[in-house]
């Protein structure tokens, strides 16, 4: 029996030296996902993806294939770049079964509408990431930066990842947080729907009211030990937790 229901997830973070998470992942896509209607990956699945070339690695490979299962067995899966995997593209789109989706999205869900997106748009105290994000997601630098070799490609990535981790420890917390203004902005543009996004890593429920409106915005968790999703049925939203085995 299939449940009319969506459920969300973001920032993951897969990679192959965190086997834990993964396998709580593939676990997830089999009891959870696989009885769902719909699974919205809003980005940051990979810890980093190097271009859809990176697919032969095995790792990789083993999860477009568990997502391809996913689709296969009638869950459809929709896929929002996070700001680690900008970089997927139309092969990863056929390898997965996923159906990717630009931000912000809005949808439908039993009658509300909802705006999903990875929510790195909304920090937006944080300039220096900000002009980051303005260059790379520039259709020509991803043009010229996909051109190179792969192996050229981790090596750069792997550095910009070294420097970012290297800010995290000296940014105030606050502005890696999401800019109030910029969330009312969008609320504001979309007609006040209700926000699903992930990023920070700061799972919690906000309400926001905006112009007299009231609007919720969900904040996706991360997976780090544990796992976790928020699923939409007809009785409404909430987060739920995996925990390891
Ligand atoms: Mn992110």
């Amino acid at each position: 029996m299939r449940d009319a229901s969506s459920l969300f997830i973001s920032d993951l973070h897969l990679c192959s030296t965190r086997p834990g998470v993964a396998d709580l992942f593939f676990r997830f896509l089999n009891l959870q996902a696989s009885h769902a209607d719909a699974l919205y990956i809003l980005g940051d699945l990979f810890e980093y993806w190097a271009g859809d070339d990176d697919d032969v690695d095995p790792f990789n490979a083993s999860i477009c294939h568990a997502l391809k299962n996913l689709t296969k067995n009638g869950t459809q899966v929709f896929f929002i770049p996070g700001n680690r995997d900008f970089l997927v593209g139309p092969a990863f789109a056929e390898t997965s079964g996923a159906i990717l989706l630009e931000e912000p999205h809005l949808i439908t869900l039993f009658g509300q509408s909802t705006l999903l997106l990875h929510g790195d748009t909304l920090c937006s105290d944080d300039i220096e990431y900000s002009r980051f994000r303005t260059e790379v997601r520039d259709p020509a630098w991803r043009k010229a930066f996909l051109a190179l070799p792969l192996a050229e490609r981790k090596i750069k990535i792997e550095a910009l990842r070294q420097r970012s981790e290297n800010e995290k420890q000296v940014k105030p917390a606050s502005i890696m947080d999401v800019n109030a203004n910029a969330v009312d902005d969008l609320l504001r543009t979309y007609n006040y729907p209700r926000l699903i996004h992930g990023h920070t890593h700061r799972q919690s429920c906000h309400t926001h009211i905006v112009d007299g409106r009231r609007c919720k915005r969900w904040v996706l968790g991360d997976w780090d030990c544990n796992g976790n999703y928020l699923a939409c049925d007809e009785s409404g939203l909430g987060f739920h937790t995996l925990i390891a085995s």
